[in-house]
């Protein structure tokens, strides 16, 4: 990385992670101050050295990222928390016993050492462990507390295959660890425990049961169940239009069912009729259960609904095929909002800007 605008290409490294010599070089990199994105459990992860406030502010640059929204550090084994953060509570240890390493991002009061430029300003760190073997042996390897966001430009889906990496960041940071699809395909839940109520800033594969199963009571993020603006989100990043395609997105819904029922298999036929008829491109998002019931040129499968593990590790693919091929109009179904559907839908949304029709 040469300057902060990233008007100079650099040569990005590119190799499979299992290649040999290839954790090593990700990890000098990162020793280096370098920028490395690697395979995760949940999406592609940008990483940078934590504690190097240069290496964070190549992340915002190399991302296009507004500074203000903090970023996740990763690290390989649970010591480091008492590095990074201060007032561990006794109910974040049980949140840390059982989901880590997995796809829980926990919220801490910050250390000294962890520098405002990796939390956007903030006086909390977020801190995650991951379960995929190639970021665990890279963390390991370097040494280092790894700050890490989603691989993509600023904007775009978060990336579920080192293609879509490639296609937002090559040239633009020094190296791409592929490891394949990635298995959740959403990134991880957020739960705050800097506070005295646990609190999700982010839904995600580790449902809101889930956690209380473990320590109780577990509140949301008032901003993510009420459509009121004015609400601020807790968490930074989520006030930000994400993951959304070039293409205008609308969820249809029928209000007394989350399943696709018959009125809302006829409005989206009607809805690709008349974009069609009007010299549009148009796609429909759907599942496997569906797909034979809809009449469009573009039709995308999600994976099976009773099924929300395979609809959510192919959401984002999907948004980006859209943009490949060229999609003025995209009209999807929407999801039951239980457990991982309510992450499903909490990311659907976002990618629609809320543009719901309602039959
Ligand atoms: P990404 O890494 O792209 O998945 O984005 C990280 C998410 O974590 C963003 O929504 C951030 O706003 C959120 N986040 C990171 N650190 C904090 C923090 N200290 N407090 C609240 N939210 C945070
Ligand atoms: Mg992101």
């Amino acid at each position: 990385m040469t300057n902060d605008k990233c008007t100079n290409k650099i040569n990005t490294i590119i190799k499979a992670y299992s290649e040999e010599g290839a954790i090593e070089t990700a990890a000098k990199i990162l020793q280096d101050g370098g920028l490395v994105a690697f395979p995760t459990e949940t999406v592609y992860g940008l990483g940078g050295n934590a504690l190097n406030p240069e290496a964070s502010a190549k992340i915002y640059a190399a991302k296009g990222r507004p500074s203000d929204n903090p970023l996740i550090v990763h690290i390989a084994d649970t010591s480091a928390v008492y590095e990074l953060a201060e007032d561990v509570s006794e109910k974040a240890v049980y949140l840390m016993e059982a989901f880590w390493p997995g796809p829980l991002t926990i919220i801490f009061n910050k250390k000294e050492v962890v520098p405002y430029e990796t939390t956007g300003g903030l006086s909390t760190v977020a801190i995650r462990m991951p379960s995929h073997d190639a970021a665990l042996k890279m963390i390991r390897e370097s040494g280092l507390y790894i700050a890490a966001p989603s691989a993509n430009l600023s904007g775009r889906p978060s990336p579920t295959l080192a293609e879509h990496v490639i296609e937002d960041l090559n040239g633009r940071i020094d190296m791409i660890l592929d490891g394949g699809p990635v298995g959740i395909g959403i990134e991880s839940t957020i739960v705050d425990m800097s506070t005295e109520t646990p609190t999700i800033l982010r839904p995600g594969y580790i449902t809101k049961n889930m956690l209380e199963n473990i320590i109780g009571h577990v509140e949301i993020d008032k901003a993510l169940t009420c459509p009121d603006p004015s609400i601020r989100p807790k968490a930074p990043g989520m006030k930000y239009t994400h993951y959304a395609p070039k293409g205008s997105l609308a969820i249809v819904e029928d209000l007394n069912t989350p399943l696709a029922s018959q009125a809302v298999i006829d409005k989206i036929n009607n809805l690709v009729r008349e974009k069609t008829a009007e010299g549009f491109k148009v796609a429909v998002l759907t599942t496997k259960d569906n797909s034979e019931k809809y009449k469009c040129d573009n039709i995308l499968l999600l994976g099976e609904k009773a099924e929300g593990t395979t609809v959510a590790s192919h959401l984002y693919a999907k948004l980006r095929e859209c943009d490949a091929l060229g999609i003025d109009f995209i009209y999807s179904e929407s999801f039951n909002r239980d457990e991982l559907g309510g992450a499903i839908m909490n990311r659907l949304l976002k990618a629609a800007g809320h543009c719901v029709i309602t039959v």
